[in-house]
């Protein structure tokens, strides 16, 4: 049905969203799809594995964004798997968007995600968006859009802030423009079907991160184990949230479980604000020694099983 109505010059397509920790990928996804969907902290490498944002303009186009994880210089297995991923979403993308922090002065990891774009993503055009110009002096927006520019002459440039939603509009403009004439790739009902479950677990992550703040700095990972549906009385979902060793544990689940419970209230609640219903959630906490090195352990969280999916679908239909 919501495919016979598409227009002839109905846009779809894949735009990578590449840029260092910390740029505002997350909240530019958020802000574009006006709900929570990626999670957002302001610690580095929050993004742990390759997420979807959806956006369908009626009559115009649909815009699939993949969230990359930062590309950075690799400390252990977990990083690898990121940079591989992010690597990935560069080969697999109609558009290239590149974010830069317009707020600071470029950075040396700018210039490597510069050239991971130059090599994986060959010659497909790139839109350079300078995020957080609500923290640039007027004065000063010129010179520093000059510096940014040098990073990627060839792309088309658009200074934004995710954060007010300044110049948003145009820059969906400007990735729709260059997006192939396609049918979409999903119907609205699939999408909820489809994320849901990884946009629960990103949002009880974060919930754990904000109330652990350094404590047990990322080794924590979530799984969720069951996520059923309740009709009148909203969803229940059980989730386990691994850690590497019992004192981290000892500190997640907290005195008389006062942590967990508040992790687990915080967590509620956002889940509660994405879906719009009511939620039940079950935690627990389990020790999985050095699950960032373990191979199996990071595809068991999704790490490339469910792109791998959705490419090969993808192909199909070319
Ligand atoms: P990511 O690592 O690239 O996904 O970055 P996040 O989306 O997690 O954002 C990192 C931090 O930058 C968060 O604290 C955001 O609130 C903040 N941020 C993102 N976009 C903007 C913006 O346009 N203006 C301002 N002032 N802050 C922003
Ligand atoms: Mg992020």
């Amino acid at each position: 049905m919501f495919m016979a109505s598409v227009p002839p010059d109905f846009k779809a397509g894949f735009v990578a969203v590449a840029g260092r920790p910390n740029v505002g990928k997350s909240t530019l996804i958020n802000a574009l799809l006006g709900q929570k969907v990626a999670a957002v902290s302001p610690k580095p490498q929050t993004t742990r594995k390759r997420q979807l944002g959806i956006l369908t303009l009626p009559e115009r186009g649909q815009i699939i964004f993949i969230d990359t994880p930062g590309i950075h210089q690799p400390q252990h297995e977990l990083g690898r798997a990121l940079n591989r991923e992010a690597q990935e979403a560069l080969d697999d993308a109609d558009v290239i968007l590149f974010l830069v922090d317009g707020s600071q002065l470029p950075h040396p990891e700018d210039e490597l995600v510069a050239r991971n774009i130059r090599e994986g993503g060959g010659r497909k055009p790139v839109v350079l968006a300078m995020n957080k110009v609500d923290l640039v002096a007027e004065e000063d927006r010129p010179a520093r859009e000059a510096l940014y520019r040098r990073l990627f002459p060839e792309a088309e440039f658009l200074a934004i802030s995710a954060l007010t939603g300044e110049n948003l509009d145009t820059l969906v403009d400007l990735l729709l423009d260059r997006l192939p004439q396609s049918p979409p790739y999903y119907d609205e009902d699939q999408i909820t079907d489809l994320y849901e479950r990884e946009i629960a677990a990103d949002l009880i992550r974060e919930a754990a991160l904000h109330c652990l703040h350094d404590e047990v700095p990322h080794a924590i990972a979530v799984r969720i184990d069951e996520y059923k549906e309740r009709g009148e009385e909203g969803a229940y979902i059980a989730a386990t949230l691994f850690v590497e060793r019992e004192s981290q544990k000892a500190i997640v689940i907290g005195k008389g479980g006062s942590m967990i419970k508040k992790i687990g209230t915080l967590a509620r609640q956002s889940i509660e604000a994405m879906t719009g219903r009511k939620v039940y959630l079950d935690l627990r906490v389990k020790v999985h020694k050095n699950w960032r090195n373990d191979p199996a352990m990071l595809m068991r969280f999704g790490f490339p099983a469910k792109w791998f999916q959705e490419r090969r679908k993808r192909r199909k239909r070319r």
